[in-house]
């Protein structure tokens, strides 16, 4: 008999996810499509979502636990009795601040696993470190600063907006979001696309402006400039909803659009058209990208700057502008509960949450045990040759994964983990909470989180980590809050598996702003507290021509990684896993600007080498007039290609938790050159 669940796609387009409807026949998983119920994707998956069922029943998943003594020793399979004895044994012996947790998106696709990791941590007194910092957090520090964190949601947007300003975002990271910005087309809006690449968006948009990588923040204080100069801010809402606002418009006079030209290479006029436009078209939205703009130190500095504009003009509270869907973005009131067990007590050697240091401690101590939660670690650190030894020095390294990953090669453990089909939990969209059930039992001797961290408790003595009598009364406990009217999981199912949240679609409609002085902060006390620039400002991005020209003898080209329609996270193998993916996307491609191939002898479809002092990557060329020259770009996740990137902080170390979340990615920035494979 063939029974149909509901679900949702596992892969992280948030905030707009799809919904899935999962056919299961004895036992396994037969069919998925689009959920045509689903209020936030009306039936549609993209190409990930309608192919990621193959890896439920691939036939190299990992089964069973597996043990090494040595790296590089053959694998042994053991029963999990023996794995998780070997874990509290060596976790015992290490001490408690020599113990590190590093998560990633393969504990996150039921959302509950960051959460149990974190209150696991706090109880038994271990590091832990959230995932959350090589991803979407280091832009939203910037926007804490100034205080617009919070996101209108994409029907406002599609009904309201007259002017979209898709800023370093691409459709191929959040397809959700095209249909809404279409509708918005429709009714006349018009679509600017900024970025240093021509994207997949830029064919719907009305405006394309290519600008040098990681100069987005002196576009933005140069549109400040002109919104100044020419009268067209909000008097009333910066005098009444603002602080710093005479000390921005002194900061901004000489950072002119000719100034910004120099810097960004967008024409002078180019600059005062996108001033006006977005001051004159309103109510205008910025989409703003999630996280491959913010792949470098400086990184954050572009989002503090253009989350000044929505204010200047008067634009946050209203319908329709503001800040549209945004990877990591909530709206007002998106609030569930929580599992975490208050303010953990500080360790003697704690390792702040930033990847710099973490590598540190690695290197350097005191962490001597890492266990590794759905995360492919060695693909996702920047300076990856570093973290492979690191990981190699290690007393003990666990990977708790679906596949054998690339950090794999570096574990002496490997645990076979679930898929989302494999046990209970939920997601949350903006506007929306579903549920993800339980559809098939979990394959071979696959384990959840919940229970790998339930089963260590015991064998070391933590107390009261799992009070729960099962993973559902779990998630019903983060679901016990006024936004889902108090929903459990059992009603959820009753539901149809979705329940809308008590949300406002429009951001700070109160205009009560997340900042010290709950106004929005042109001007923060906070960033200059911790050392930082009180008022948005431009940085060089550390590794550039300009800021390193005498590395830029050897390396003159700029490496900006991004994402495409083929790619999936690495709890998936960066899609390799997935066959319609690895046909579509089946070796690295790297794009190169036709002035910059022709003076290096590239042609199309060349196979070339992408490399600096830290590694070297191959790749295919793709001659392309569609990228910013000076620039190359790969879609990221390929195994090597952090090896080439700066594990450098972006951060100080006291701002990184700073504003409510982990935001010390590290610079993940590289100069390269690039040179045919012959050569
Ligand atoms: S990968 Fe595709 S199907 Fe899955 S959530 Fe993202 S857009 Fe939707």
């Amino acid at each position: 008999m063939i029974e149909t669940f509901k679900s949702m796609c596992p892969m992280n387009c948030l905030p707009t996810y799809c919904g899935m409807e999962v056919e299961v026949e004895n036992g396994r998983v037969v069919k998925i499509r689009g959920d045509k119920e689903n209020p936030d994707s009306r039936g549609f998956l993209c190409l990930r979502g309608a192919s990621v069922h193959e890896v439920i029943h691939h036939p190299e998943r990992l089964k069973v636990p597996l043990l090494r003594r040595r790296i590089g020793d053959p694998w042994q399979e053991v029963s999990w009795s023996q794995a998780l004895d070997v874990v509290a044994e060596k976790m015992e012996s290490a001490g408690k601040d020599a113990v590190g947790i590093w998560t990633g998106h393969g504990i996150l696709v039921n959302s509950i696993g960051p959460q149990l990791a974190l209150r696991f941590s706090q109880i038994h007194g271990c590091q832990a470190w959230s995932g959350a910092m090589k991803c979407w957090t280091l832009g939203a520090f910037g926007l804490a600063l100034t205080g617009a964190l919070e996101v209108n949601t994409k029907e406002d947007m599609a009904a309201h907006s007259r002017c979209i300003f898709l800023w370093g975002a691409n459709f191929s990271s959040q397809p959700n979001s095209i249909r809404p910005i279409l509708a918005a087309k429709r009714r006349g809006a018009t679509l600017v696309t900024l970025d240093c690449r021509y994207t997949e968006a830029c064919r719907f948009s009305d405006r394309v402006v290519l600008l040098r990588p990681g100069t987005d923040a002196a576009l933005a204080l140069a549109m400040m400039n002109v919104l100044i100069g020419d009268g067209l801010y909000d008097k009333a809402f910066v005098r009444n909803h603002a602080v710093g606002f005479p000390e921005l418009a002194r900061h901004v006079e000489d950072k002119t659009p000719e100034w910004a030209e120099g810097i960004t290479g967008v024409p002078a006029p180019t600059v005062r058209e996108l001033a006006r436009l977005y001051a004159t078209h309103t109510p205008s939205m910025i989409v703003l990208g999630g996280s491959s703009m913010f792949k470098q130190a400086n990184g954050w500095f572009s989002s503090r700057a253009i989350s000044c504009l929505p204010a200047l003009v008067g634009n946050l509270g209203i319908p329709g502008g503001g800040f549209g869907p945004r990877h990591g973005g909530s709206t007002h009131d998106e609030i569930l509960g929580t599992l975490l067990k208050g303010r953990p007590t500080p360790l003697p050697h704690h390792v702040p949450n930033q990847m710099s240091r973490i590598l540190q401690a690695l290197e350097e101590g005191p962490i001597r045990v890492l266990l590794l939660f759905g995360t492919d670690m060695v693909s996702s650190f920047a300076e990856s040759n570093r973290v492979k030894a690191a990981l190699d020095a290690l007393d003990l390294v666990v990977v708790h994964d679906l596949f054998l990953s690339e950090t794999a090669k570096h574990a002496h453990l490997v645990l076979p983990g679930t898929t989302w089909l494999e046990e209970v939990g939920y997601k949350k969209t903006n506007t929306h909470v579903y549920l993800m059930d339980q559809a098939i039992e979990p394959v071979g001797q696959a384990r959840s989180l919940s229970w790998v961290l339930k089963e260590l408790s015991r064998r070391l003595s933590v107390q009261d980590f799992f009070p729960w009598p099962s993973q559902e009364q779990a998630v019903d406990a983060i679901l016990d809050v006024p936004a889902t009217g108090h929903i459990t999981v059992s009603d959820l199912r009753a539901r149809r598996g979705r329940e809308p949240l008590r949300i406002s679609p429009v951001a700070h409609p109160d205009l009560r702003f997340p900042t010290p002085s709950g106004k929005v902060e042109f001007y923060s006390e906070r960033s200059l507290k911790w050392g930082l620039p009180p008022l948005p400002e431009y940085r060089e991005p550390l590794e550039s021509p300009r800021s390193r020209p005498e590395v830029a003898q050897r390396y003159p080209l700029v490496l900006r990684p991004g994402r495409t329609f083929g790619h999936f996270n690495n709890f998936y193998r960066n899609g390799r896993a997935i066959s319609r993916l690895a046909r579509r996307e089946p070796e690295p491609v790297v794009w190169l600007h036709p002035e910059d191939a022709a003076a290096r002898g590239i042609q199309e479809r060349e196979r070339v080498v992408v490399f600096n002092d830290r590694s070297e990557f191959q790749a295919r060329a793709k001659v392309t007039a569609r990228i910013f020259p000076g620039t190359v770009w790969v879609r990221t996740g390929w195994p090597g290609l952090n090896a080439l990137t700066a594990c450098a902080p972006c951060l100080p170390d006291a701002a990184v938790e700073g504003v409510g979340f982990a935001a010390g990615q590290a610079a993940h920035e590289a100069l390269v050159e690039v040179k045919t494979l012959m050569t």
